[in-house]
């Protein structure tokens, strides 16, 4: 039979462990595995690629139900979880980083993901170069010869810049760099850029994966080879996923496919909805004709995903204005939860960045990001409008 189609992957990817025949994936909530004699324990420590359960920081079958669920809707051979999104980025580079090299990443990228390029990998003597998204053709004239990775966000949190995953693969593999794509923002469901070449795939599961805003997560996937150093690296410094996360995100994986749609036709008729709005000075969404990269949007991505921006005319103050004006959108700093959330990246998740560093990556004084959720259309809509009349 030929491979299932992901929406049914997504539901139906689930491994009897347990021979109780339970029908619902089973959570192991323990620390540790025992063994039938002491030759068997002995071997389970003599070799790290035995498929045996020793201890949870290393390996739980309720994290590995996770882990071959998201490697298979992303197509990559094998995955390994964390605790947070930042533990999966933090332990991407430190696996594949060492003192002397140097990595590429997009100016645009999560702001804690910031902080590590900018604070601590020159303290471990890792250097770092930015790129500006709107102009990817400079990767080129960054390369040097200690260069091993390439890090990008496609769309990028909060600017939802968009790059070309294809063409910077082709840049990465005729200079050997690791290409890793953060897909929080897209998701399997949405977007799979190991199909566009990318070597390293990476999550905050936190977002859209849990979509009930209920617990942290991360998760990486990619080729085995590379998986294999992941996996040693966690294992060895202790970043790992709990069971009852795992558990949970598996759970929210069986109805992503369900929810992202949704997200994505709440999203684009909000972006139509309020682009000719007279306080808004421009809305961005990857799907709306307007977005500067659409036609790669539309090559990649499958839908526009659930997250909409807008600028508001008043700046500042009409940001603050806004959110105190919102009767039913939450205000608080999540995204992907089936809630509506609205957020003053300015004032919050980048205010810690300089006025020059924050328009280097596109947030503007009165930017506002909406992480649409899947309320009706009609009320997420008619709260943002009484919201907006207020500014
Ligand atoms: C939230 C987020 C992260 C960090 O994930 P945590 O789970 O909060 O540690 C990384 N990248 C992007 C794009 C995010 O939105």
């Amino acid at each position: 039979m030929s491979e299932r189609k992901p929406q049914t992957r997504a539901v139906r990817i689930q491994t009897q462990r347990t021979g109780e025949k339970e029908h619902s994936t089973p959570l192991f909530l323990t620390s540790s595995f025992t063994y039938d004699s002491a030759a068997d324990m002995a071997a389970a420590f003599a070799d790290d690629s035995l498929d045996v359960n020793i201890y949870t920081r290393f390996s739980n079958p309720t994290v590995d139900e996770f882990i071959e669920k998201i490697a298979s809707l992303e197509g990559a051979e094998d995955g390994v979880a964390t605790g947070t999104g930042m533990a999966a980025v933090f332990a991407t580079f430190m696996t594949f980083l060492s003192k002397g090299d140097h990595i590429i990443s997009a100016s645009a990228v999560f702001g804690s993901t910031h902080t590590i390029l900018t604070k601590y990998m020159p303290k471990w003597g890792i250097e770092y170069s930015y790129f500006n998204m709107s102009s990817p053709e400079k990767i080129s004239e960054l390369i040097r010869p200690n260069t091993k990775m390439l890090y990008v966000e496609t769309p990028s949190n909060p600017g939802l810049d968009i790059i070309d995953i294809e063409a910077v693969s082709a840049i990465c593999k005729k200079n050997n760099i690791l290409l890793v794509v953060d897909n929080c923002f897209a998701t399997p469901a949405v977007q799979q850029p190991i199909q566009f070449g990318a070597d390293l795939v990476l999550h905050s599961a936190t977002k859209f994966i849990d979509g009930q805003g209920r617990v942290l997560g991360g998760v990486v996937v990619g080729k085995k080879e590379l998986i294999k150093e992941m996996y040693l690296f966690i294992r060895n410094t202790g970043p790992s996923m709990s069971p009852f996360n795992a558990w949970v995100l598996s759970k929210s994986l069986e109805t992503l496919y369900v929810r992202m749609d949704r997200h994505a036709e709440n999203a684009l008729s909000l972006a139509r909805a309020l682009q000719d709005h007279p306080q808004i000075s421009r809305v961005k969404y990857p799907y709306l004709e307007s977005h500067p990269q659409y036609a790669i949007a539309k090559k990649q991505m499958s839908n526009g995903g659930g997250i909409v921006t807008f600028e508001l005319k008043g700046g500042v103050e009409s940001g603050r204005k806004f959110l105190d004006a919102l009767q039913m959108l939450s205000m608080t700093n999540n995204l992907g939860d089936s809630r509506s959330i609205a957020s003053h990246p300015a004032s919050t998740t980048h205010s810690k960045l300089s006025e020059a560093e924050r328009q280097e990556v596109g947030i503007t004084p009165g930017l506002i990001r909406i992480s649409v959720g899947l309320e009706h259309i009609d009320d997420i809509l008619a709260d943002i409008r009484q919201a907006l009349d207020q500014c």
